[in-house]
Order: C-alpha cells, then sequence, then structure tokens
C-alpha cells in the first residue's frame, strides 16, 4: 500500500529527477519544489518544469534570489569559473547553507501541504565536499524540522548511499532510464541530456552510465 504524500526537492537533474520517480512509486500524493536562485542556467528551471508536467505533479517554485545575493559563487554567476575543491578547499559550485535552506523551505512546504515526507536526493557517496549533503547534516535537520514546527516529517534519502552506476540502475529499475538520460540537466555548461562532456558534472554522469550499461550487457551477453 502507497504511503501518504511527499513533496520532492526537485531540480530537473539525473538525481532529483530519480527520486521523483522514486517518490511516484511510493505515495499516493507527490509535490515537486524548485529553488530558483539565479541559477546560470536558466534553463534548469524550464527542464524541472517540463519534467513535473509530463508526470502530473504539482511543482512549486519558490524564489530563493536572495541566495545569489548572499553567497555569489560558479552556479549563478558566468564570471566565476567552476572548479573542483584542491587542498581540502570546497568547489567553487558551493554555496553555504544552500541546502540547509532548500530543506528548510521545502519543511515548511510540506507543512503547508499537509505531507509527512520530505524526497532530496542528496548523495553522501560521491561526496564532493559539501557538507550539507551529508547524512549526519540531513538526520539532524530531520530533528531541528519536526521541533521547530511540531511535525512528524521524515526525510528520505534514496540515494544517500548509491554511486552514480547505482543511480542509474535505481532509474532503470524504476522504468525511467531513458527518461532520465534524455530530459534531464546535470551539466555545469547547460546542455541538457547527455551533456557538454568535459564538466566534472557530466564526466561524473557519464562514467555512471557507461558502467551501468556494460554491466548491464554483461549481464544479458552471460
Ligand atoms: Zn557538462
Amino acid at each position: 500500500m502507497k504511503q501518504e504524500k511527499a513533496v520532492v526537492v526537485f531540480s530537473g537533474g539525473q538525481d532529483s529527477t530519480t527520486c521523483l520517480f522514486w517518490a511516484k512509486e511510493r505515495f499516493s500524493e507527490v509535490e515537486a519544489v524548485t529553488f530558483d536562485y539565479g541559477q546560470r542556467h536558466r534553463l534548469e528551471i524550464e527542464c524541472a518544469k517540463e519534467i513535473a508536467k509530463e508526470l502530473g505533479v504539482k511543482h512549486h517554485i519558490l524564489d530563493m534570489s536572495l541566495l545569489s545575493q548572499l553567497a555569489p559563487n560558479a552556479l549563478t554567476r558566468n564570471d566565476i569559473s567552476v572548479a573542483d575543491g584542491e587542498n581540502g578547499e570546497l568547489p567553487s559550485t558551493f554555496v553555504p547553507g544552500r541546502n540547509l535552506l532548500f530543506m528548510s523551505f521545502a519543511g515548511v512546504l510540506a507543512s503547508q501541504v499537509g505531507a509527512k515526507h520530505i524526497v532530496t536526493g542528496v548523495c553522501e557517496t560521491d561526496f564532493s565536499g559539501y557538507p550539507d549533503c551529508r547524512d549526519i547534516f540531513i538526520k539532524s535537520l530531520n530533528v531541528t524540522l519536526n521541533l521547530s514546527m511540531d511535525e512528524t516529517f521524515v526525510i528520505e534519502t534514496p540515494l544517500m548511499w548509491l554511486n552514480k552506476t547505482e543511480t542509474w540502475g535505481l532509474a532503470d529499475e524504476l522504468g525511467a532510464l531513458d527518461f532520465v538520460r534524455e530530459r534531464t540537466l546535470t551539466c555545469y555548461n547547460g546542455v541538457i541530456a547527455d551533456g557538454c562532456g568535459h564538466c566534472a558534472s557530466c564526466k561524473l554522469r557519464q562514467k555512471g552510465l557507461e558502467t551501468y550499461l556494460s554491466t548491464q550487457k554483461e549481464l544479458s551477453n552471460g
């Protein structure tokens, strides 16, 4: 039997789209929330809108433009390039507190729409150095949200311990591999589907997909 209502934190990328399919299978009612924080690529918001519409999911887009006012970074500004963190530094895509803010607003929305479950695609396995994507942070925030609103939310993190290969596997299990591959945007250069092929995000996505497809091939051959 399907559980109650869920709100999915949704960016239109591979991970959160997989989470949307995951949630649709588990919960009787699913709504999606996208945060508009002045993403460098407006196409991200458009992708999210189209996917939500196609999956028949009610879609909330919340204006979080104050975030780029507080912390201009590589995801919102064209004059800052996307760079991986070196020597223990955080990558230039890091926005301090971003996930804390997004998850808190998702909690407020969940309370408003009567959803008990909040689904997010954060993942500790391919740890990019974002401290607010760690499991311990999510668990801590879950307690805080419940205390702050006197709720009994459950934050669901279906991808927390999966690597990119396993995330593709999950999409496939959900019958959504082609959809996720063709309709989502994860590329830092704003190229939909298989992306530009050379940014860090594309490389991670592509490597995971190739590994997943090759193991499937081996299985079917042998
Ligand atoms: Zn790319």
